[in-house]
């Protein structure tokens, strides 16, 4: 069984103010004689479901296309906060040991298509406390880690600074909390800030003894 926790990307796809929403734009057409159908697509790096990269917030941070592949793959937890709005903190999100990467489900995600006009968003306590949990990734159906007006970007550097990666905007509406396999992998892009990612969860294959 396979969970796509993916955001549909439409052009009505809501981006950050002031961002650069998803455009198809026909450059060769069937109907009009040509060979194959040929689209370009314009968009900002941080479409829908997304990896940030570190050169998001720091100058010296690493390209998307730079990222540890490893991080985005693996044993991942699902976890449910009733938080709607505001940090989260280690008692919102619970038990996570033996997790390696956390997805947190908030009321974001039953909103569907809509920009959030409030959202709850990581703290640096939060991150602090799971990198020592040896959580390697974070995601969340959030648009961003950080609070909406935030400047300074405390959380985004926090996860750096843990050689964290994370997920945002985040479709967990359908998935019940538990344990999974992510596979959330974001392109190579050189000079990126960030990618879409097609974001999945799938239930643990058990291994033979
Ligand atoms: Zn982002």
């Amino acid at each position: 069984m396979i969970y796509d926790i993916t955001r549909k990307v439409t052009a009505a796809l809501p981006v950050w103010p002031g961002d650069t929403p998803f455009q198809v734009t026909p450059m060769l057409r069937k109907a009009e004689g040509a060979s194959v159908n040929l689209t370009t697509l314009t968009m900002t790096a941080h479409l829908g479901t997304h990896a940030d990269a570190y050169y998001h917030y720091a100058d010296d941070g690493a390209f998307i296309g730079e990222m540890p592949l490893e991080a985005y793959i693996g044993p991942a937890r699902v976890v449910t906060v009733t938080k709607a709005d505001g940090p989260l903190m280690p008692d919102d999100v619970g038990e996570v040991q033996g997790a390696q990467r956390l997805l947190i489900h908030s009321p974001v995600s039953e909103l569907g298509a809509v920009w959030p006009e409030q959202f709850p968003y990581l703290s640096v306590t939060l991150i602090d406390w799971l990198a020592g949990q040896g959580i390697r990734l974070i995601g969340l159906d959030s648009p961003s880690v950080d609070a909406f007006d935030s400047t300074d970007l405390p959380c985004h550097h926090a996860l750096r600074r843990h050689h964290l990666v994370n997920l945002e905007a985040l479709d967990l509406r359908a998935v019940p909390d538990g344990d999974y396999e992510l596979v959330a992998l974001p392109l190579c892009l050189d000079g990126a800030c960030g990618s879409p990612v097609r974001a999945i969860l799938r239930k643990a294959v058990m291994r033979e003894a």
